[in-house]
């Protein structure tokens, strides 16, 4: 059986680069409808206009996460959708600072954009996926939401949380037909990764990672695509860690 997304509409937050791209990329071909957002209104407007040359089944939304007259705005366009039939809760930031050097502006910023976001978005889109009787939102974690490391205490923080969020809305929506799972990558190659890590740190990883590389953006859309698919019917509150076996 195939996957097949034609007819769904799925919201993916950051959409427009790194794991988010990726994803938004894979449904797109697979038939979906994606609702994306980006932080920058310019970029936006750009990707809107040539979105609307093509088939329109691209539709950009600009949004900031630290905003909080933005994230209204935002969440009044989501509440005027009748269906939204998936939730990829994607956008992320991490600041690496030791805990004696973290500032209280890291720990707000992380906090907003890593765990409040999915929250004021699952509270959002539920209701419309309830009444719908269909729904299937990934919340997006890390490895360091499963383990954490030296400078990742307040990103991990954020990103335990998102599994809890998960375990939570998972009990709260199976009956109607919503699942809700967690997807936590490993060191991905993407903007976030090449800004955190040097090149001696990279080349060290992928000997430690079992697998001998690090993750491209599509070995966890693939998992992220499954999750939000006709296929998955019966999997919901699991966090599924895709690392290359870096924390086996
Ligand atoms: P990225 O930096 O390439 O993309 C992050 C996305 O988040 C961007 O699209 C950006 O627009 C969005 N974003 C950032 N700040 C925002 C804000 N204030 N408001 C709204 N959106 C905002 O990062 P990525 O590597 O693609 O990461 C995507 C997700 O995967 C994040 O949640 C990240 O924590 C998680 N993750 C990444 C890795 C990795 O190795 N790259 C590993 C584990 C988990």
């Amino acid at each position: 059986m195939q996957f097949d997304f034609r007819n769904k509409i799925i919201l993916i937050t950051g959409g427009t680069r790194g794991i988010g791209k990726q994803v938004a990329d894979d449904l797109y071909s697979l038939g979906a409808t994606v609702l994306i957002t980006g932080t920058n209104p310019k970029e936006v407007k750009t990707l809107n206009e040539a979105a609307e040359k093509g088939s329109k089944k691209k539709i950009y939304f600009a949004v900031d996460f630290l905003k909080p007259e933005s994230v209204n705005q935002f969440l009044k366009e989501v509440k005027k959708y009748n269906r939204i039939d998936g939730l990829v809760n994607n956008a992320g930031i991490n600041r690496l600072n030791p805990i004696q050097n973290a500032q209280v502006s890291d720990w707000d910023d992380m906090l907003n954009v890593n765990l409040t976001s999915p929250f004021l978005l699952l509270n959002a889109i539920s209701p419309i996926m309830i009444q719908n009787g269909y729904g299937r939102i990934v919340n997006i974690s890390s490895i360091f939401g499963v383990i954490s490391k030296e400078k990742r205490s307040v990103y991990s923080a954020t990103k335990f949380g998102i599994h809890g969020l998960t375990v939570g809305c998972s009990n709260d929506l199976a009956r109607y037909n919503v699942l809700v799972n967690t997807v936590s990558p490993g060191f991905v190659l993407t903007d976030l990764t090449k800004k955190n890590l040097t090149k001696t740190e990279m080349a060290t990883l992928s000997e430690i990672i079992p697998i001998k590389r690090m993750a491209e953006t599509k070995d966890i859309s693939n998992v992220v695509v499954f999750l939000l698919s006709n296929l998955n019917h019966y999997l919901t509150g699991q966090n599924i860690v895709v690392d290359g076996g870096y924390t086996n």
